[in-house]
């Protein structure tokens, strides 16, 4: 079991008071609060070693570069990497995914054909679309169901000798679902086609095996995952990795540079142009080794706990309804109330200092699906308790009152 109090107290921001009411913070998906643990390693950081890396030979230079790669090794050893050098730093999700569509320009052309899912967040949609529009290979799209899940069926049958690249996120970020990854990626092996999974929305809950899963591309941001903005990985395996253009030119990335030619660094470094989010690195590795000291089996057993109070309570609301119902679902709810605009709860829930996402979550496909304009959604991370709840329910009910 997980101690609540004493965890609840590793988190600064969670004393605050927001609107003179005390902070429920509910836009987990959005980004999760960061604990003293991970604060105090970044101002260890600035305070002590702040020096750029894999350059000088100073001894703050080493310490920053040690510190660094040894991130990187928390990192691999957190997804079951087989190398270090498979373990590609990046701004986060987004860095990664476009780092991959444009790794691919060269490996792609006209006939071939791409899929994505109808779940997916702009993120995991936008860059193959230019992908697609670079080469001439054209987008297939899983559909999705009522229940927010993916129509398996139809994703088999999309799935030919022209299929080069899947593309899913482990997790709707939207509704919670999660997704049958290790399936999508067997079909598609298959076909001899490669997968990324966009674990943005997983890695909070779940401790993905990347071997296991025989992924070929896993990719997911600290933000998330209890770490700082700005930093994020792909995994990517090393067969592939090497396949790959790389995606900017630049130092670091480079063994030799004349004005004849340029010879690109091995892997991890044709990848990492410029001088990286060295502290962001660093605290990304402290962030995983927080969550992995309170363990992902009690978090997902808390966090289902959290999810299915939630989901009665909220449920006993008159007129108000749930998007994103699988039996596989993550501690996200996605709600609407009949007739109301979910912005304007939304900005009630703030009065009273519960902070929730409105809108169309970055997937507006799946708002289109749903035919609304966006949810009301409360997604809840390991540090949140049923009082909290109680209080959201409660204020729903005030914000249904006013505004019906
Ligand atoms: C948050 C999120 C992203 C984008 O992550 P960034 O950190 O903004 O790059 C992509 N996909 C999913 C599923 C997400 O939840």
């Amino acid at each position: 079991m997980l101690d609540i109090n004493l965890i609840r107290k590793d988190f600064p921001i969670l004393k605050r008071q927001v609107n003179g009411k005390p902070l429920v913070y509910f836009d987990n998906a959005a980004t999760s609060q960061t604990p003293q643990q991970v604060i105090d390693v970044i101002v260890d950081y600035y305070s002590n070693y702040n020096a750029n890396i894999h350059r000088g030979v100073h001894a703050l230079s080493q310490e920053a570069t040690d510190k660094y790669e040894a991130a990187r090794h928390t990192i691999q050893n957190h997804f079951n990497a087989k190398k270090a050098q498979e373990i590609i730093f990046t701004s986060g999700t987004t860095h990664a995914i476009n780092l991959v569509a444009n790794g691919f320009s060269k490996l792609i052309n006209q006939d071939d054909e791409l899929i994505v899912s109808a779940l997916e967040h702009h993120s995991n949609i936008v860059p193959w679309q230019m992908l697609c529009e670079k080469t001439g290979a054209k987008l297939k799209v899983i559909p999705m169901t009522l229940e927010g899940e993916l129509d398996m069926e139809a994703y088999t049958a999309l799935l030919s000798e022209k299929t080069k690249l899947v593309f899913v996120n482990h997790i709707s970020n939207a509704l919670g679902t999660i997704n049958p990854i290790k399936t999508i990626i067997n079909q598609a092996h298959n076909f001899g086609a490669a997968v990324l999974i966009d674990g943005a929305q997983a890695c909070p809950h779940i401790k993905p095996d990347v071997q296991a899963l025989d992924v070929d591309f896993y990719v997911t941001s600290a933000h998330k995952i209890c770490g700082p903005t700005g930093v994020g990985m792909l995994y990517g395996k090393e067969e592939w990795l090497n396949k790959m253009e790389p995606y900017q030119g630049g130092g670091e990335m480079i063994d030799q540079v004349t004005f004849e030619k340029t010879t690109y660094a091995g892997l991890p470094h044709k990848f990492e142009a410029g001088t990286p989010n060295i502290c962001g690195g660093i605290a990304f590795g402290a962030a995983l080794d927080y969550m992995n000291a309170i363990g992902f089996d009690k978090i997902a057993t808390y966090e289902k706990e959290l999810l299915d109070y939630g989901t009665e309570k909220l449920l006993e609301i008159e007129g108000l309804k749930i998007y994103g119902t699988s039996n596989n679902k993550t501690s996200v709810i996605s709600f609407n109330l009949e007739g109301i605009h979910p912005y304007d709860v939304g900005t009630l829930l703030d009065k009273m200092g519960i902070a929730v996402r409105t809108g169309h979550h970055c997937a507006q496909p799946i708002m289109s699906f749903y035919n609304i304009p966006g949810t009301i959604r409360a997604s809840f991370a390991f540090y949140n308790t049923k009082a909290e709840i109680d209080a959201l329910v409660s204020g729903v009910k005030k914000a249904k009152m006013m505004l019906s």
